[in-house]
């Protein structure tokens, strides 16, 4: 069996897809194969982060290599920065272009602490990192402030784009976190919404769930190209 292969067999990662980018072994690589900023590596050395989890080992090397994908990892395996990091590296700096990047997410309460740990990964460096509030969906002031990352439920940022004509055009990362409690809570129209409002060609998408079930599967192939699969342990635990 090659390298990689084994590598993937012992951390329990499962991929489908073609022309998969090797795992990371450890964070270090992120310096040495990707380039990637002192400051992120060090911030996730003060955050006491060391080696990445499974879901972290595939999920990175996939987006920084410019791969949409779909991800199924259980809950508390480390999803939030399998996707923050690659998207500040990404992203390299803060810019005044408009929204660069949104997270999605079910609740307000999960939206917040996703922001938060952004921040965390993103300390030391000047990134617009921004929270969606009932404040800034209902004034047109978010039209106007720089976002380099934009963290919402889709409801809230559904309305923004609707009543103040929030620009999504731009964004160049859409991440669906916790797409499995999108779907049940109902949330599929406006991620839907969203998801065409993005309407840049070379954007990337991603999807992480905690569950994978057939109807999350669906809604990843069908907003997604050429999307690689990666589950970590069973499919549904
Ligand atoms: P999930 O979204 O998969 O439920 P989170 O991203 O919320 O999980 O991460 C759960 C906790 O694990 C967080 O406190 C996070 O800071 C921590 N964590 C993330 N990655 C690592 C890692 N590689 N090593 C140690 N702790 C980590
Ligand atoms: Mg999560």
């Amino acid at each position: 069996m090659e390298r990689d292969a084994i590598f993937r067999k012992q951390h329990n990662i499962h991929t489908s897809g073609s022309n998969i980018p090797s795992p990371l072994h450890d964070f270090s690589e992120l310096r040495s194969r990707y380039k990637c900023k002192p400051y992120i590596l060090r911030n996730l050395a003060e955050l006491g982060i060391k080696e990445p989890t499974p879901i972290q080992m595939q999920a990175i090397p996939l987006l920084l290599s410019g791969r949409e994908c779909f991800a199924c990892a259980p809950t508390g395996s480390g999803k939030t920065l399998a996707f923050v990091c690659p998207m500040l590296m990404k992203l390299k700096h803060a810019s005044k272009d408009g929204v660069r990047a949104v997270i999605l997410l079910p609740t307000r309460e999960l939206a917040s602490q996703t922001a938060r740990e952004c921040k965390k990964l993103a300390k030391g460096k000047k990134f617009y990192i921004r929270l969606m509030t009932k404040q800034l969906a209902n004034t047109g002031e978010f039209s106007k402030l720089p976002c380099d990352i934009l963290i919402s439920t889709p409801l809230r940022l559904k309305s923004a784009v609707n009543k103040r004509k929030l620009d999504l055009s731009r964004v160049e990362y859409l991440v669906l976190d916790e797409s499995d409690k999108l779907f049940d809570l109902g949330l599929l129209k406006p991620v839907d919404a969203i998801v065409k409002a993005c309407s840049n060609p070379s954007i990337i998408r991603s999807l992480f769930s905690a569950t994978l079930p057939d109807t999350v599967e669906e809604l990843a192939r069908t907003i997604m190209h050429d999307a690689v699969r990666v589950i970590i342990g069973r499919k549904n635990s």
